[in-house]
């Protein structure tokens, strides 16, 4: 049977028939403080590679999460999608009827030289550059202010950025209080936020979250 790492303790043992392949993760309960009241929840996490996108069921064990986990995948797999943008503009997608979501869309921003749908690369004054005209990115007069530029980019940066996804995140579930960043000798990152964990193992799952947890503003992403 497939096991699901989970973020401390023991592999999980899987109770549903989840493809050999894909890569699935879980974490006991964490504290999720709520208006309602505080409340305990277990999550389970697959990345299904067709569709390639990101599930994450909740539960009041991990074996409740799994089941939600898994009829949300159910889903997605029956779904004939009908994918909206909501409110973003790079290209991501959510479907209306199931969990599925991923890029699939142009980018609704332009290369401000050529014109060529792109969001990627993105200057001080809110200009977009195609991969052609990155080199024309304008440089910022002010140092200090710091903008999305993968060539660049320090680890430090890197860092900041991955917590402030994992903050909207966290905030998302309702989970309130400090936010800690643990880097293991094995390179993985774990993120946690009274006592729930995301375990990021590969580069793919950063690139999940901070497309997820897009900053709605160039340069938001770096204030505390
Ligand atoms: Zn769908
Ligand atoms: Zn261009």
């Amino acid at each position: 049977m497939k096991t699901a790492r989970k973020s401390f303790g023991p592999d999980y043992e899987c109770k549903k028939e989840w493809p050999e392949e894909m890569f699935v993760q879980c974490g006991e309960s964490g504290v999720v403080f709520s208006k309602s009241g505080n409340y305990s929840t277990a999550f389970f996490e697959a990345f299904p590679k067709s569709p390639s996108c990101f599930l994450r069921g909740e539960g009041s064990s991990i074996e409740e999460a799994e089941e939600d986990c898994w009829n949300r995948y159910q889903k997605v797999l029956a779904c004939d999608h009908e994918m909206e943008r909501r409110d973003r503009k790079d290209g991501y997608g959510y479907c209306k009827h199931c969990s599925y979501s991923s890029m699939v869309f142009e980018p609704l921003t332009k290369c401000c030289k050529c014109g060529k749908p792109s969001y990627k690369v993105v200057d001080y004054k809110g200009n977009f550059y195609c991969d052609k005209h990155k080199v024309n990115k304008l440089r910022d007069p002010n140092p200090s202010r710091y903008f999305d530029d993968s060539n660049k980019r320090t680890p430090r940066k890197y860092k900041k950025r991955l917590k402030n996804a994992a903050t909207k995140r966290f905030r998302k579930d309702g989970i309130l209080g400090p936010v800690k960043f643990k880097t293991s000798i094995t390179g993985s990152i774990k993120i946690e936020c009274s006592g729930m964990i995301l375990s990021l193992l590969f580069k793919r799952q950063h690139r999940m979250l901070l497309g997820t947890y897009k900053p709605k503003i160039a340069g938001d992403e770096y204030d505390d």
